[in-house]
């Protein structure tokens, strides 16, 4: 496992509903967090790995010792927003870039923990910001999509850097086409789960099946 950068066709994919919380997802989840800390992150979304699922994990203390702070969001939905808040932002897939980005200041997040349970939180200031920049990622939103336009004349040369950085690894064998990705990204997506080559350790916790039921009225939620 590994953190992709921008432009990996991965952080342009639009996430698919988790169907399965099993092994290879907890898996994968305890991965996210030690390259989270690795990285000196707070968050990270599963697309970030090339994982095209609606997960993302969150430390606002970025420290594995401080692993009561440690928060699993699968299949997230935000039901309320309140405000708005200009606050400086920066991501794992775009290394060094920092701006500022417009928010709703507060929001109220749903999602499952790695035990299936539904669960709610009220947020606001940084981790607010923190959930509505993961589950932007989710949907294929990076955070200099939404950067204030005053701003945005210095983040499209840096922007240009990373998009030449990518094109040349892909040249030099370190990436497949974008077309090989999608198709993989499909592929993964369409299953629900986490396939093998994502497992990094064996868990034995049996599997929870999240109720259809739940998942049918979240996704025609509509809130976004
Ligand atoms: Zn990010």
């Amino acid at each position: 496992m590994q953190i992709v950068y921008f432009p990996h066709p991965a952080l342009r994919f639009k996430s698919t509903e988790v169907k399965r919380i099993d092994a290879n997802l907890r898996a994968v989840v305890r991965g996210m967090f030690e390259l989270m800390y690795e990285a000196n992150g707070i968050g990270l979304a599963a697309n970030q790995i090339g994982l095209p699922l609606r997960v993302f994990t969150m430390n606002l203390a970025a420290r594995p010792d401080e692993a009561d702070q440690e928060f699993v969001f699968i299949n997230p939905q935000i039901t309320s927003r309140k405000g708005a808040e200009v606050g400086e932002e920066g991501c794992l897939s775009l290394p060094k870039l920092y701006a500022d980005v417009r928010r709703p200041e507060a929001v109220v997040i749903e999602a499952f923990d790695l035990d299936g349970q539904l669960f709610e939180m009220d947020l606001d200031e940084l981790p607010a910001r923190v959930v509505q920049h993961e589950l932007d990622h989710l949907d294929g939103i990076m955070f200099t999509d939404k950067v204030l336009d005053s701003q945005r004349k210095d983040v499209e040369p840096v922007l240009a850097v990373f998009d030449r950085t990518f094109a040349e690894a892909q040249q030099a064998g370190e990436y497949p086409a974008n077309a090989e990705i999608e198709q993989q990204l499909k592929a993964i997506a369409s299953s629900g789960s986490v396939p093998d080559e994502f497992l990094t350790q064996s868990l034995t916790t049996p599997p929870v099946t999240i109720p259809a039921a739940l998942l049918r009225a979240r996704s025609s939620d509509g809130a976004d």
